[in-house]
């Protein structure tokens, strides 16, 4: 008896050990796609390898036998995308001997930028908008020592303004037009095909300054240039209604929109966006921050995933688009990042029952849950 459950222990523990395999990093695991050499000095938290999670409830609300996925990038190391990009911006920084870093930011630039700055030994300076930015993200900068600059003004003013320091002083741009950013962050298509096995038909994502579905498109051109799938997705771009540039092809001077994320009136990557869309045939939409709130309590109470307002845009949008979408399509929606980022929006916005202010009294509670 006690042998046989050492055995079956023993076992175990060996089928364990061939299950787990280390992840270290996106820049280790892609090391070959990226601009990288022995020498470069790799900062990681080891981001990368998030899930692809099916989508049930939105699976059947489309139906048509379709398959949406999400890629859940709130679960990178920082809570955002811009773990993939930042871990490469920053690996170069620091290749380069540069000591300090600045980004003007709507909150998750300034998180992952702080979080990788400093493992990498190096100062942070942030730009963000006074009022604008969601409270987890301002913890974040806080907690990871970034020195922090709140300006009266919008998000495409602050980086105005980084641009101009950062090319006067020994200090590196880390935003989206930083090239290094895009290569970390077309890892995610990598991970998107290698996890499928081909490409989905349809990639659904959320659009702020653009950085993103560039990235994403590049990712997976070169896995097909590499024959390592045998199609291209149609990219579907998202933006707020009111902050929505790349879809109405304008600046838009106050843009204004809940999901403060993607509150970008000037993208700063506007022709490679729409590069993208013209390329692989796709389209941009605009989702009202209503429809972006039913997506965002959908996936919470539907499906168990907690993501921030902004990133819900790529599910709200397909939900607008899914008359379009043929039957039997394989469909990712990228989630950007992390629900627990605005904690006030949460608590807002959702259809929760809460009963506060009850006696701590075993029949009153039993009554509330609806039992005799
Ligand atoms: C930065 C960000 C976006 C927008 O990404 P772009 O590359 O600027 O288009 C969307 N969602 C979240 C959560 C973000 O942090």
């Amino acid at each position: 008896m006690k042998n046989n459950f050492l055995k079956k222990v023993f076992s175990r523990k060996k089928e364990t050990k061939n299950i787990f395999k280390p992840w270290n990093g996106l820049i280790e695991e892609y090391r070959e796609w990226l601009p990288v050499s022995e020498r470069t000095p790799i900062i990681s938290l080891q981001e990368g390898q998030t899930p692809l999670i099916l989508l049930h409830s939105i699976n059947e609300i489309i139906g048509k036998n379709v398959k949406v996925y999400a890629k859940y990038d709130g679960l990178n190391p920082t809570g955002s995308f811009k773990d993939r990009g930042m871990t490469m911006a920053i690996t170069k920084a620091k290749e380069e001997k540069c000591e300090a870093v600045i980004c003007a930011s709507t909150g998750n630039t300034s998180a992952s930028a702080a979080a990788y700055a400093k493992r990498g030994g190096m100062r942070s300076f942030v730009l963000i908008p006074d009022g604008y930015v969601a409270q987890g993200k301002l913890a974040q900068a806080l907690v990871y020592g970034a020195e922090i600059l709140a300006i009266k003004g919008n998000f495409d003013k602050a980086l105005e303004i980084v641009q101009e320091i950062s090319k006067s002083y020994p200090i590196t741009l880390v935003n989206s037009v930083n090239p290094y950013r895009i290569q970390g962050q077309k890892t995610a298509a990598f991970e998107v095909i290698d996890f499928l096995g081909k490409a989905p038909d349809y990639l659904c994502i959320p659009m702020g300054n653009a950085g993103n579905i560039t990235a994403y498109w590049l990712g997976f051109k070169e896995y097909y240039q590499a024959k390592l799938c045998k199609k291209l997705p149609k990219m579907f771009g998202f933006q707020a209604s009111g902050s929505a540039p790349l879809v109405f092809n304008k600046i838009v001077e106050n843009p204004n929109t809940i999901a403060t994320a993607i509150r970008i009136g000037n993208p700063v990557n506007r022709k490679k966006a729409l590069q993208v869309k013209k390329e692989s045939k796709g389209d941009f939409f605009d989702v009202s921050d209503q429809e972006i709130l039913h997506a965002y309590k959908l996936l919470g109470a539907k499906e168990g995933i907690f993501c921030e307002p902004a990133s819900a845009a790529s599910v709200a949008g397909l939900l607008k688009v899914a008359n379009e979408i043929p039957k039997n399509s394989t469909i990712v929606c990228v989630l950007t990042g992390n629900g627990l980022k605005d904690p006030d929006c949460a608590i807002t916005n959702n259809d929760a029952k809460f009963e506060s202010g009850l006696d701590p009294e075993l029949r009153t509670i039993i009554k509330r849950l609806g039992f005799k």
